[in-house]
C-alpha cells in the first residue's frame, strides 16, 4: 500500500497539489448524463484513495489542496500561489516531484505560466512537474482521471537518467512539455490537449527528447513570479468581420496595459483596428499579434508591417502570448527597480524564441 500522510514532509515524496477541474468533478447522473457535472467537487486525498492500490507501496504521496475551481474561474492570485508553492517545493531536498491537478479549461495557461517561471529552477534540480486533469467527471463511468493522476505521478517519480527535470504534462498515458498543453477540442478525450508531438510514458522517443532538451537549453532564466495584486492587466481581442475601432476606443479609456490581438489567419489585423491600436502604442500599452487559428508562427511584419514598438508573437497562441505579456511587463518594471534598462520586448522575445518541438 503506498502511504498518503500529511505529516510525512520529511522523508522524501511526491507532493500532489490539488486545484479542482473536471478530474475533481462529480455529475448527477454519472451513467446518463456525465457530461452534466459540477467540476471541482472531490478533495485530492479523495482522488488520490481511488487509484491507492495501484501506487507502489515505497512511494510516499504528500497531498495539498490549492483550490477546488472549476479552472474556467482560474485567477491570477492562484497563479501566483501555485507558482510560489511550485518553487518552495521544488527547493524542498525532501520533494522528488510535484503532480498539480488541474481543470483542462485553462491548464495551457497555467502549463505556460509554470514554464516561464519555475522551468529552469525544475531543470536545474532535476525535478519533474506534472500537469494532468481530465476529460470525465470523477463519478462518470471510464473516467480518464484515475489514469491520468496515475501516469502523472509515474512521470513525476520514475529516474530518467537522460531526461532532464522540468515542467511537463501527463494525459492519456502520453507526455509533453506542459508549455504545448492546450485544449483544443470541447469535449474528445485526451490526444487534443496536446499541442506538439509527446511520447510515451516511460517510452521516450528520441526526437522528443532532443526536442525537450533544446526547449530547456534555451530558457536561461525564470522570470519572476507577480504578487496576486501586481499582475499587469493584459487583455485578449479577437479581430473579425465587422471589427469596430470603438472596440478599441473602449479599451483605451481603461487602465489596460497591455492588448493581444488573436488575428485572423496569420494575425491578420482588420483595418478598422489600426489607427487605434496605434494610439493604444503611443500612450504605453503593449501590444502583441498573434494567431486566432490556435496553431502555427505568426512572423514579424507577416501578413502586413507590424505597427513600431508592437510584436509577433511566435509560436505563443493568445492564452499563452497574454501570460507572456504579464509577466514581460512585470519582469521589465522589476529589471527597472535594479536598474537595468530591460523593456517588456527584451523579455518577450526571450520566451516567444523558444523552439517549438516538431
Ligand atoms: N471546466 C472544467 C475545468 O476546466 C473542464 C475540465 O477540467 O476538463 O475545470
Amino acid at each position: 500500500m503506498s502511504s498518503i500522510d500529511l505529516k510525512a514532509t520529511q522523508s522524501p515524496h511526491i507532493l500532489v497539489l490539488g486545484t479542482g477541474g473536471t478530474i475533481a468533478g462529480l455529475a448527477k447522473e454519472p451513467v446518463g448524463k456525465p457530461l452534466e457535472y459540477q467540476a471541482g467537487q472531490v478533495g485530492i486525498e479523495g482522488l488520490l484513495e481511488q487509484i491507492q492500490e495501484l501506487i507502489p507501496g515505497s512511494l510516499k504521496l504528500l497531498s495539498k489542496q490549492l483550490a477546488n475551481i472549476n479552472s474556467k474561474d482560474l485567477s491570477e492570485a492562484l497563479l501566483t500561489q501555485l507558482g510560489s508553492v511550485v518553487r518552495t517545493a521544488l527547493e524542498d531536498s525532501a520533494v522528488q516531484g510535484i503532480v498539480i491537478t488541474h481543470g483542462t479549461d485553462t491548464i495551457e495557461e497555467t502549463g505556460f505560466f509554470l514554464q516561464a517561471t519555475c522551468g529552469k529552477a525544475a531543470q536545474q534540480l532535476g525535478k519533474r512537474v506534472v500537469l494532468t486533469g481530465a476529460m470525465l467527471p470523477s463519478n462518470a463511468s471510464g473516467a480518464d482521471g484515475p489514469d491520468n493522476l496515475l501516469g502523472a505521478i509515474r512521470w513525476a517519480s520514475t529516474p530518467l537518467e537522460n531526461c532532464p527535470g522540468g515542467i511537463y504534462g501527463v494525459f492519456s498515458g502520453k507526455v509533453c512539455m506542459a508549455r504545448d498543453l492546450a485544449k483544443r477540442h470541447g469535449t474528445a478525450l485526451g490526444a487534443p490537449l496536446m499541442d506538439s508531438p509527446s511520447s510515451p510514458i516511460g517510452l521516450i522517443n528520441p526526437s522528443w527528447l532532443s526536442g525537450v532538451k533544446a526547449v530547456e537549453s534555451a530558457w536561461h532564466e525564470d522570470l519572476p513570479i507577480p504578487q496576486a495584486a501586481q499582475w499587469p492587466w493584459v487583455e485578449i481581442l479577437t479581430s473579425h468581420a465587422g471589427a469596430r475601432s470603438e472596440t478599441i476606443d473602449h479599451w483605451l479609456a481603461s487602465q489596460v496595459q497591455g492588448f493581444v490581438i488573436a488575428g485572423s489567419g496569420m494575425g491578420g489585423v482588420h483595418e478598422a483596428w489600426k489607427i487605434p491600436l496605434a494610439k493604444a502604442l503611443t500612450m504605453g500599452i503593449a501590444l502583441i499579434r498573434t494567431s486566432r487559428t490556435g496553431a502555427g508562427r505568426t512572423r514579424p511584419d507577416i501578413p502586413e508591417k507590424d505597427l513600431e514598438g508592437s510584436m509577433a508573437a511566435g509560436v505563443l497562441s493568445a492564452p499563452r502570448a497574454r501570460i507572456a505579456l504579464q509577466l514581460a511587463i512585470y519582469a521589465a518594471k522589476q529589471a527597472h527597480l535594479v536598474g537595468k534598462p530591460l523593456t517588456w520586448q527584451d523579455f518577450f522575445a526571450r520566451i516567444a524564441d523558444l523552439p517549438e518541438i516538431r
